[in-house]
């Protein structure tokens, strides 16, 4: 039987396309970049122009862009070296980040004389504008403002152009963890008020353990990472040349098909919603449900013995879907999200999240897996 796999937003498939330029690249592009030598040039060309990639798509100047291993190790690098190299003093940011957030975050609060605010959730996660600003106005201390473009969990959105004007207003530097939108949303670096963004290629059919951080040239960092003097200082390391190239890569290929592949996902995505709402009248939406990226779903349902075995049940009615973010679903913990939105206690979320290579046909059986998963009379009438 094959697997169904309903985890993008916690990895996605390598694409076959992407395959094949990572392959080619380790098997020919074995040159160090560094060396000066006929092989180390070849390498240092594609690398520069998987650059130029990046940086045109997102609309940021090649001396802006400069990869890395992920996701996690770009935002270490933002929020931690904006206090040591910028001066911050005071950071804003919000309980739903991702932990490469909010734990970097947290350790700053506890190790340095940072001082930390978070701002106001609303129940369905949204972020309070007018706690932001009320924040953004009370200190004149330098301010760093982290907060994600699309949450992993809940999908919601935030609107990094309001929230962009909102910092320059008061001066603020401004962060977003883009790590979930890079690839299905067009971002425009040559007019977005943002100085720093993340991005993690296995989220978008690229390799894992390769990403990239855009760092603005006015706001620009020392490296993290100490060593050689790859990546132009920035980051100490040989650099991932097959990673690399199969980061830009699979962004390109996501720019090309980004439009059929939204309209696709967007499509699955209301299909489980009205099976979900008609099978299961008591389930609830997490998330905002107008500003929820297209790629996630998360539903809740209610406590019952069966509820609590549902992910192991799913897994091996052979669907994967996911509990939390990747790190906490493996032992399921919870998640620090659905708490921080005042999720239901015992209630079981489940995040569904999709890719252009799922089917409705997938929708379908994982909808019959779930009537079998869960117990009879929560198919019954809705919860009170
Ligand atoms: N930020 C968000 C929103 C994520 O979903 C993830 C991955 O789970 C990360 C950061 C971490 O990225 P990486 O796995 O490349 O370290």
């Amino acid at each position: 039987m094959p697997r169904i796999f309903f985890d993008n937003a916690s990895t996605t498939p390598l694409d076959p396309a992407v395959a094949e330029a990572v392959t080619m690249a380790m098997q020919e592009l074995y040159g160090n970049p560094s060396s000066i030598h006929a092989e180390g040039r070849k390498a240092r060309n594609a690398v520069e122009q998987a650059r130029k990639t990046v940086a045109q798509l997102l609309g940021a100047s090649i001396g802006e862009i400069f990869f890395t291993s992920g996701g996690t190790e770009s935002s270490n690098m933002v929020i931690k070296n904006a206090v040591r190299d910028l001066g911050v003093k005071r950071i804003i940011s919000s309980r739903i980040e991702h932990h490469c957030v909010l734990h970097s975050v947290e350790a700053l609060e506890k190790h340095t004389n940072v001082q930390v605010e978070w701002v106001q959730l609303d129940s369905q996660g949204r972020v309070n504008l007018e706690h932001l600003e009320a924040l953004l106005q009370g200190s004149t201390a330098i301010t760093l403002v982290s907060l994600m473009h699309a949450n992993n969990e809940i999908g919601n959105l935030l609107d990094l152009h309001v929230v962009g004007t909102l910092c320059r207003q008061y001066d603020a530097y401004f962060h977003s963890d883009t790590v979930q939108t890079i690839g299905y949303y067009l971002i425009d670096l040559s007019t977005l008020p943002i100085d720093f963004i993340t991005g993690s290629a296995h989220k978008f059919f690229g390799p894992k353990g390769t990403g990239f951080v855009f760092i603005r040239n006015e706001a620009m960092l020392r490296p993290f990472i100490d060593g050689g003097g790859q990546e132009r200082n920035m980051r100490g390391g040989t650099e991932n040349t097959p990673g690399i190239i199969g980061l830009a890569k699979a962004l390109e290929l996501a720019y090309e098909h980004m439009v059929q592949r939204r309209t696709h996902i967007e499509q699955l995505r209301q299909l489980l919603l009205t099976r979900i709402q008609d099978a299961f009248p008591m389930a609830v939406l997490y998330g905002s449900p107008e500003y929820g990226h297209y790629k996630i779903l998360n539903v809740g349902f209610p406590p019952s013995p069966k509820t609590d075995m549902l992910l192991l049940n799913l897994d091996i009615a052979g669907i994967s879907v996911s509990g939390g973010s990747a790190c906490t679903s493996g032992a399921d913990a919870g998640s620090h999200v659905i708490d921080a939105i005042g999720g239901l206690p015992g209630w079981k979320a489940v995040r569904f999240s999709f890719s252009h290579f799922n089917t409705a046909e997938e929708v379908e059986t994982a909808v019959q897996a779930l009537k079998t998963c869960l117990p009879s009379d929560l198919l019954a009438s809705r919860w009170v």
